[in-house]
């Protein structure tokens, strides 16, 4: 099919839930995709901070098409290989005991706030649990997370919503202590935020509120589904603070595009999740694990971590030097490889006009540009995206 035949079908029989740009993409390899009328185009989003790795890395592709002809799905009913060993590495090289594997950021999220709740009704006797989160966060879209997400634009026509949420300034840990009462469980807290416009907070903020965490007996719970997985330069991104969540939540950029979720706990936490309190019939499958395994190995590497770190630092500068000479760039955010750039106008036009140069970037809200790329991006990519950014903006 050619792009406008893929458009017309998409139109006439998808759900219309998407606001999408004219762009159909049918090939990828490393930074590079291919649209059905066989346009190149370099990616700077990564679907949405997914192909960490670029797309149809060799590791992760070979993984998956070795796995599909060995075993694809038994349920849980069963012990899972590739399942126990991802829960291995994924707890080694992070602070928690356990894993519970899902199918997405919200579900992981989903199984966060179960995590919680349980947590405070079996072992702190609290009925009616409470936990804190943030203004413009962003958990995912099933009711419990869109319930937690401080985006009234999420929530808008799905009231009532779930009960049991307080939502925060983001960045200022005074606020979260004010808002603990005897109900509070838990404090859920993306490191950086992603949807709300790709904003760091000062550092020790996670320090902050891991120490009212733990004055009150809270869980703290990091989402790390955006930041994680090496795109803010350290493999995960509360490993810049020097602290330990009780929970955190994976999912975008852990199958490297195979869709794969994480909850991850310490062991007093886990120790509430016991048999029979949650389940998913594809969590943690041996397809999903497999590519999860591989992408991890390929990820948590110093190659490709430094190279985060160091095209991070190179894209800064190279943006600050842009902002010189286009006044309509208001601020550049950003830790790593996930860099946002807010704009004085809506972001709409400068999108379409770098995607009709070869350029896929994003948006985060309405006014910032999201710079995701995978974290193999060169610095030849880097000059190429700024030449183009250099013509299209105002
Ligand atoms: C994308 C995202 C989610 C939701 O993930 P889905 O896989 O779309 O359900 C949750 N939290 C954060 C921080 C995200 O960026």
């Amino acid at each position: 099919m050619n792009s406008e035949e893929i458009y017309n079908l998409s139109d006439s029989h998808v759900m219309q839930t998407y606001r999408r740009y004219p762009l159909a993409l049918v090939r990828g390899r490393g930074m590079k995709v291919w649209d059905a009328d066989g346009r190149e185009y370099l990616d700077f989003l990564a679907g949405i901070a997914v192909c960490n790795l670029g797309h149809c890395h060799p590791l992760v592709t070979h993984a998956i098409a070795e796995q599909a002809k060995t075993l694809m799905h038994v349920s849980n009913l069963y012990y899972i290989e590739p399942q126990a060993q991802l829960a291995a590495m994924l707890t080694e090289k992070s602070f928690a005991q356990r894993a519970f594997f899902c199918n997405s950021g919200a579900e992981a999220n989903e199984a966060a706030i179960k995590l919680a709740r349980r947590y405070a009704r079996e072992i702190r006797g609290i009925e009616a649990a409470e936990i804190i989160t943030m203004h413009q966060s962003f958990h995912g879209r099933t009711l419990a997370t869109l319930s937690a997400t401080g985006q009234e634009k999420i929530q808008t026509g799905y009231q009532p919503l779930l009960a049991g949420f307080r939502y925060v300034p983001f960045g200022d840990p005074g606020e979260v202590a004010k808002a603990v009462n005897k109900n509070t469980c838990a404090v859920m807290v993306e490191p950086i935020q992603g949807e709300g416009g790709v904003i760091v907070p000062a550092s020790g903020y996670l320090r902050e509120l891991r120490r009212i965490c733990d004055d009150y007996n809270l869980l703290l719970i990091l989402d790390e589904v955006q930041c994680g997985m090496g795109r803010s330069g350290r493999l995960f991104a509360y490993q810049h603070d020097g602290i330990e969540p009780d929970v955190m939540t994976l999912a975008k950029a852990l199958g490297a595009g195979f869709p794969i979720g994480a909850m991850l706990a310490s062991n007093d936490a886990a120790r509430v999740f016991g048999a029979g309190s949650h389940a998913s019939t594809f969590g943690g499958n041996p397809l999903a694990c497999s590519a999860a395994i591989a992408a991890l190995n390929a990820i948590d590497t110093d190659d490709v971590l430094s190279n985060c770190k160091k095209m991070g630092e190179y894209l800064r500068q190279q943006l600050d030097k842009l902002k010189e000479n286009h006044k309509c760039i208001i601020d550049i955010r950003g830790l790593g490889l996930m860099i946002g750039v807010e704009l004085a106008a809506p972001i709409s036009e400068v999108i379409r006009r770098c995607q009709k140069k070869g350029i896929l970037v994003g948006p985060a809200g309405e006014k910032t540009l999201r710079l995701t790329p995978p974290l193999i991006v060169t610095q030849p990519d880097i000059d190429r995206l700024i030449e183009v950014l250099n013509e299209v903006l105002p």
